[in-house]
């Protein structure tokens, strides 16, 4: 797989770090994947501050295109698809490094939150960039 670039806006606001800047916006998250997974960062849109948000393996991935077919299956029993569901959202927590700067970012289910709806929403929301 070659590397592609799409973008994901969270709905949560962060407050930017930068000294004499801490400008609360929603993060407008840079998502670049290539075959050893996605890198995940943001910029603050004031002062271009960057925050590395997390990485994603290639594992990582595929659990989460699992975890959406998942949730999406109705088909399954009410208490084994939530069993599973918790199930890829801890292996996927494992396979998602967060970076330095995800302390003070978005949430770990934020995060897992916005990766669906990244994946969901099929890569390619706007790359006006
Ligand atoms: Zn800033």
């Amino acid at each position: 797989m070659s590397r592609s670039e799409s973008w994901v806006q969270l709905t949560q606001e962060v407050t930017c770090e930068a000294p004499r800047c801490e400008h609360v916006f929603a993060p407008r998250v840079r998502v670049i994947r290539d075959t050893n997974g996605e890198e995940w960062s943001f910029r603050c849109p004031k002062c271009q501050k960057r925050y590395d948000m997390a990485r994603v393996s290639a594992r990582g991935v595929e659990v989460r295109a699992e975890l959406r077919t998942v949730i999406g299956d109705t088909t399954m029993a009410a208490e084994e698809r939530e069993a599973r569901i918790t199930e890829l959202q801890a292996e996927m927590e494992r396979e998602t490094t967060r970076g330095a700067d995800a302390g003070p970012g978005p949430s770990t289910e934020t995060l897992q939150d916005a990766q669906l709806r990244a994946s969901r929403e099929g890569h390619d929301a706007s790359s006006d960039d």
